[in-house]
């Protein structure tokens, strides 16, 4: 494919869309596919910055309503987000893409604390940057890091990876009417009531102008399609 339409993207992964057939954890075939798959647009130029969930493994909201201190069980929520990390950068290092993981939480030893000077830099040589433990701070979700990066990067898009290929008017598991937006503005959305993200992360990205495409990563090639500037899945705008 010729002339993306971007030339730095941040790509939100949720931990759920690493679980593949698994009941839990990381399916390491859906992890070498992904890290295939990025790979292919570093190759083309495009720098790349992946935020990752950790629903897969752990989320906070979960144990605290069974009585666990919310903050401690976020903390737990964001510790899955950098195990899901590491393990995407052990999957980009084996397909021979270099990657770096930038940590919201200190873990010497493991990995790097995030800046972005240090984010921008390793973006400039074209090593793919993982962005983990979300935002940091506790009752955040990783769709809210997702676009507190892209917009410190001054990413071009924000991708956000999900299982259906778009928003749709009602959820189209329930409702055969659903259908499907090719496009909507931020206005659009929230007058609908359309859930694309948490409201956070939505009012953060609309606040600074990022454009964000909703699509179906379970699908082979999507990825490049929606950033090479196809037809894939919505694209919300400002
Ligand atoms: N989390 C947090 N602060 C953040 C990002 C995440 O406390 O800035 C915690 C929170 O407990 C969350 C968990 O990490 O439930 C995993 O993130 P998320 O639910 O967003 O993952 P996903 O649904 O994308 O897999």
């Amino acid at each position: 494919m010729t002339n993306p339409a971007y030339k730095r993207i941040l790509l939100k992964l949720s931990g759920e869309a690493l679980m593949g057939q698994e009941a839990f954890g990381i399916d390491p075939s859906i992890l070498e596919r992904m890290a295939k798959e990025i790979k292919g647009l570093s190759e083309q130029g495009i720098q790349v910055g992946v935020v990752l969930g950790g629903g897969n493994i752990y989320r906070g909201q979960k144990l605290s309503e069974a009585g666990m201190n919310r903050v401690t069980g976020d903390h737990m929520g964001m510790l899955a987000t950098v195990m899901n990390s590491l393990a995407l950068q052990d999957a980009f290092e084996r397909v021979g893409q270099p990657a770096k993981v930038l940590s919201a939480m200190p873990i010497d030893g493991v990995c790097q604390g995030f800046s972005r000077r240090g984010a921008i830099n390793a973006l400039e040589k074209g090593r793919v940057v993982i962005f983990c433990a979300g935002t940091g701070n506790p009752f955040f979700t990783t769709d809210t890091a997702a676009c507190l990066r892209g917009i410190e990067i001054d990413a071009d898009l924000i991708l956000k990876a999900t299982k259906v290929d778009g928003v749709y008017s009602a959820d189209p598991a329930k409702d055969k009417n659903a259908v499907r937006y090719e496009q909507l503005s931020y206005k659009e959305a929230l007058d609908k009531e359309l859930a694309v993200m948490d409201l956070t992360a939505f009012c953060l990205a609309r606040d600074h102008n990022k454009n964000i495409r909703v699509f179906d990563m379970t699908k082979a090639g999507a990825l490049e399609k929606a950033v090479f500037g196809h037809n894939e899945g919505t694209l919300i705008h400002p």
